[in-house]
């Protein structure tokens, strides 16, 4: 089954076309950095990561883009308090995104672009609009020409009339219609502020996206997503102001995805209702796996409603899937046996099913929800497997390690293994554990106790069988 995906443009499921073959250009709107982020911006960062690397893993060559939104009039102000320049507060920002989304496991983009960086491309994009006749100049602001656009609404499916009943003029702007939106803003005191054709000025917030979308991706894309939140206004004026710039007929982008809210006590969790919690903190109590856990645990088009008995939940899902790996681990030292009668095709075919199933919900609007309940299956199917079975052949611990690593690959829920860490380490513990292992046979139990109490200090914990000591370290 090839991937369905949830069009927003359309409000269908419809099969994934790609514009060139094997090829995918794909553009997720990035954070504002004037600040940490918090767990809801973390869930488009988290779920568009995954789409990313699942369409990797069915052999598309992803190109993925993510901007970094530096300067607005958030970042004004908190620059402001903060006695600092615009660009000083973007620097902190971007460097603080990068340390929480690399400890989130979130790749970094192909391109992560920032709108200081645009702005020639910013002003041509402006330039096109204005010659096309879609956008006007008015006291050194361009507005886009709502009225010159017939198909304004078609993603946020609202009319004008319904759309201007709810638009305002404010005091300072100068346009001619509610729905009419700044493209170039004219400089104000104290506000950076860049040479343009209709003197200097700034980028109204819009038009980054649709400039910087086109320079590295082309003016009509596969995949464009980011929070619901931005359906309306933002996403409908980026397609207008792109189309509008290229003239082609051609819309801007195939596939609109949206996720859906993190939400708190049924609310959004959002900066300005102080309901928030940032990446930095949640981190700080829960291991950074169970947040990934706990997003990819939801479909990303439904709200989920965030609880920290959600995320011990996710901690314990997690702490089941490495424990996994770690028996497994564990039983290919002690319990390989090529001449077991174990029915090898028979395990091999039920992990070929339970693959197929995965693939089946990732590709059925990318069901991350059903595909980590079959991981679940599979580790169901490895540990009642290790139970049941005394001696297991070299194949059965290659498969169901390959598929651990396979499924981590795209979902990255298990994280890397302790061994992998650090061999020194891993030695060290060895070690100490045969050492205890020698004192308990010579009864000497004061020692066997210190051993137990070093390596618990270190966040190793024992577990004695029948077929040994095993040891696994604790998530942190
Ligand atoms: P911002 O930095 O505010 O532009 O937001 C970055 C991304 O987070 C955007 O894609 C937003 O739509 C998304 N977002 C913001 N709040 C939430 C939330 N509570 N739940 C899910 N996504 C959110
Ligand atoms: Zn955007």
């Amino acid at each position: 089954m090839s991937l369905i995906l949830f069009n927003d443009l359309t409000r269908k499921k419809e099969a994934f076309v790609p514009i060139q073959e094997g090829q995918v250009r794909f553009y997720s709107c990035g954070p504002t950095v004037y600040d940490y982020f918090h767990i809801g911006n973390a869930r488009p960062f988290i779920v568009f990561d995954v789409l990313r690397r699942w369409l990797e893993h069915e052999g598309y060559k992803v190109t993925f883009v993510q901007n970094f939104t530096d300067i607005d009039d958030k970042m004004i102000h908190r620059a402001h308090k903060e006695n600092i320049t615009v660009k000083e507060l973007a620097e902190r920002f971007i460097a603080e995104y990068n340390k929480d989304a690399d400890a989130l496991g979130i790749r970094r983009p192909d391109v992560a672009p920032r709108a200081t960086e645009h702005i020639p491309e910013i002003i041509k994009t402006i330039e096109k609009i204005i010659a096309n006749g879609h956008a006007y100049v008015s006291e050194g602001d361009v507005y886009f020409d709502i009225k010159s656009w017939p198909r304004y609404g078609s993603l946020c499916k609202q009319n004008l009339e319904d759309l201007e009943e709810g638009a305002r003029i404010e005091p300072g702007e100068k346009k001619k219609d509610p729905l009419d939106f700044a493209l170039w803003k004219a400089e104000k005191p104290g506000e950076p502020s860049w040479e343009s054709p209709w003197g200097k000025g700034r980028p109204g917030w819009h038009i980054e996206c649709s400039a910087m979308s086109s320079k590295y991706l082309g003016e009509n894309i596969d995949i464009h997503s980011g929070g619901v939140d931005l359906m309306f206004p933002h996403h409908e004026n980026e397609a207008a102001q792109s189309e509008a710039a290229s003239n082609s007929g051609k819309p801007f982008v195939n596939y609109w995805l949206h996720n859906g809210f993190l939400l708190i006590d049924n609310e959004k969790m959002s900066k300005s209702l102080g309901n928030f919690l940032t990446a930095r903190a949640a981190i700080e109590k829960f291991p950074p796996l169970a947040l990934r856990f706990f997003m990819l645990s939801a479909h990303y088009r439904s709200p989920v409603n965030f609880t920290p008995e959600g995320l011990e939940q996710a901690a314990a899902g997690v702490a089941r899937l490495r424990n996994c790996r770690s028996d497994l681990n564990f039983a290919a030292q002690t319990r390989k046996n090529n001449n077991s009668e174990f029915d090898l095709q028979k395990f091999l075919s039920e992990l070929d099913e339970l693959d197929k199933k995965f693939s089946a919900s990732m590709n059925d609007d990318f069901n991350t929800a059903a595909a980590m309940g079959i991981l679940f299956d599979v580790v169901h199917l490895i540990n009642t497997t290790l139970k049941e079975n005394e001696k297991l052949p070299e194949g059965f611990f290659q498969a169901s390690k390959d598929a651990l690593e396979s499924y981590d690959k795209i979902l990255g829920v298990i994280g890397p293994e302790e061994s992998a860490s650090d061999n020194s380490e891993v030695s060290e513990i060895e070690s100490l554990i045969a050492e205890r292992t020698a004192a308990r046979k010579s009864k000497n139990f004061a020692r066997s106790d210190e051993i137990r109490n070093i390596l618990k200090a270190r966040g190793i914990i024992l577990e004695d069988t029948p077929q040994g000591t095993k040891w696994k370290k604790e998530l942190v």
